[in-house]
C-alpha cells in the first residue's frame, strides 16, 4: 500500500493493490485479501488521490443468528499538498507533505477505511425475516405455526427472555 511519487509525471495514475487482510493489520470479521483500487491525479505541487477499498468479511446476522459472509466497500479522497503550510490550514483529509516526499504510505487510511465500513446493523439480508419469538424458527426458511396455535404457556419465560435480549 505504499505508493512511490518521485518521478510520478503530473498526470492521472491507477494503482491496484491486492493483499491479505493481515497485512493492514486486520482480522476478523474480515477474512482473506482487501482490494484498493486507487486513482492518484498529480499536478503541480498537489496530489488527489480517490481510494476504493474492498474487504470480505463474516458475521451472525444480528436478527436471525445465522452466519453470513458480505463484501464491504468503502472510499476515501486524500489531498495531498507539497511545501510548507502553516498549521491553521490543518483541514481534515488533506496531508502536507515535506516538497521531497518519495512515497505515499496509505496504511492508516486502508485500514481505518476498511474498519469504517463494518455496517452498525449486521443482516444476513436486508429483509431478514428473524427468528418467530414463539418457536425461534428461523421465519426465512418459512413461516412458522404460530400464529394459528396458542403459546404453550411453559415457553413464557423463554419468549419473554427472547423480547428482552432481541435489541432489534
Ligand atoms: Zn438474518
Ligand atoms: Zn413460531
Amino acid at each position: 500500500m505504499i505508493i512511490k511519487i518521485s518521478g510520478l509525471s503530473d498526470d492521472v495514475h491507477d494503482f491496484v493493490f491486492e493483499e491479505k487482510i493481515e497485512k493492514l493489520e486486520l482480522k476478523e470479521p474480515f477474512f482473506g485479501n482487501y482490494v484498493a483500487k486507487i486513482e492518484l491525479k498529480k499536478f503541480h505541487n498537489q496530489i488527489i488521490l480517490n481510494s476504493d477499498i474492498y474487504t470480505t468479511a463474516a458475521f451472525e446476522c444480528d436478527r436471525c443468528g445465522a452466519d453470513f459472509k458480505t463484501n464491504l466497500q468503502n472510499k476515501f479522497q486524500i489531498a495531498y499538498l507539497f511545501g510548507n503550510y502553516s498549521e491553521e490550514n490543518n483541514l481534515e483529509n488533506v496531508v502536507y507533505l515535506p516538497s521531497d516526499t518519495d512515497k505515499i504510505n496509505l496504511f492508516t487510511e486502508l485500514r481505518d477505511y476498511a474498519l469504517l465500513s463494518i455496517p452498525m446493523k449486521k443482516l444476513c439480508r436486508e429483509d431478514c425475516k428473524g427468528l418467530c419469538y414463539n418457536c425461534g424458527k428461523n421465519l426465512n426458511e418459512g413461516a412458522c405455526d404460530c400464529d394459528k396455535q396458542q403459546a404453550d404457556p411453559r415457553w413464557q419465560p423463554l419468549i419473554e427472555l427472547k423480547k428482552k435480549m432481541n435489541i432489534n
